[in-house]
């Protein structure tokens, strides 16, 4: 049986769970990071971090590592490396598919407000709310603008330079259970909630505390991508990956 390579584009819960279930003999599995967050979780197998150049420099890699199939397990919002996914594997030839959490959907009870922007988001807040952003740093500037409202920025990370923003608190911790958020959202008078539709568990508490305290949701949508052959899941990558190699012969 001749070697297969596997790289995982990750940066996500479902790329950690897909590297560590990849794993067989005669198989190798690398997984790609950003390196955008400063304590990464532990992955399984081989790890590479840092941009790979591009669309081509990812072209080069895929050809250097002579990889067999690529999957862009990357966060929905993490456009750009898809964009070069679809280049680098169809310029080299290399089987690609793209594992996508699909997107939350509103549910009764939930007070959504739908939005394609960041831009949106921050018009649509009203004067004198208290909001929770449950956004990433690279994500706040679009709300520098927003006085008579008061932001509870919380995130994973400190931010390297200070907050652009009028009036604010720092809260730096994960999301939590549903128990947790809602006594967070509580405690902090929070009127709205401003997030992306990242899909997946790890976030989904904060909707379902603020559909139980009816607390509007001001959620910004998924960008449109271009279509391509996508898995919902960890099981059917592996079902695809394990089909894929076989029909290779490796
Ligand atoms: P992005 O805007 O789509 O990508 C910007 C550049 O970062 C890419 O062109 C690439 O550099 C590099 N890059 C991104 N993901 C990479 C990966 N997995 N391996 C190697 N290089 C990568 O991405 P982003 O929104 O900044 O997200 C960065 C990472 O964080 C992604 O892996 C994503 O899965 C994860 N993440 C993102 C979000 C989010 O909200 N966007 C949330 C959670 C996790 P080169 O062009 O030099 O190759």
């Amino acid at each position: 049986m001749s070697e297969s390579t596997i790289l995982i584009l990750g940066g996500t819960a479902e790329a950690i769970k897909l590297a560590s279930q990849l794993q067989a003999p005669g198989r190798r599995v690398i997984s790609s990071l950003a390196g955008r967050t400063l304590a990464p979780a532990k992955i399984v197998g081989e790890m590479r971090v840092g941009g790979f150049g591009g669309s081509r420099g990812l072209a080069e890699y895929l050809k250097n590592e002579n990889v067999t199939l690529l999957v862009d397990a990357t966060h929905p919002f993490a456009t750009q490396i898809s964009d070069n996914a679809i280049f680098a594997a169809t310029d080299s030839k290399v089987t690609f598919v793209r594992l996508e959490r699909p997107a939350w959907r509103e549910k009764p009870g939930d007070k959504w407000t739908l939005v394609d922007t960041l831009e949106q988001a921050a018009e649509a807040i009203p004067p004198k709310a208290r909001v929770l952003l449950a956004l990433g740093k690279q994500h706040i500037a679009a709300f520098s603008k927003r006085n008579s409202v008061h932001f509870v920025v919380r995130m994973i990370d400190p931010p390297e330079t200070p907050l652009d923003l009028v009036d604010f608190e720092l809260e730096l911790s994960k999301p939590g259970s549903v128990e947790s958020e809602t006594s967070f959202l509580t405690i902090k008078r929070i009127t709205h909630i401003v997030c992306r539709n990242s899909g997946g568990e790890a976030s989904y508490a904060k909707i379902k505390a603020a559909r139980d305290l009816g607390i509007p949701v001001i959620m910004i949508e998924r960008p449109r991508r271009p279509q391509v052959y996508t898995l919902p899941d960890v099981e059917s990558v592996i079902g695809f990956v394990g089909k894929t190699l076989n029909s290779l012969g490796t």
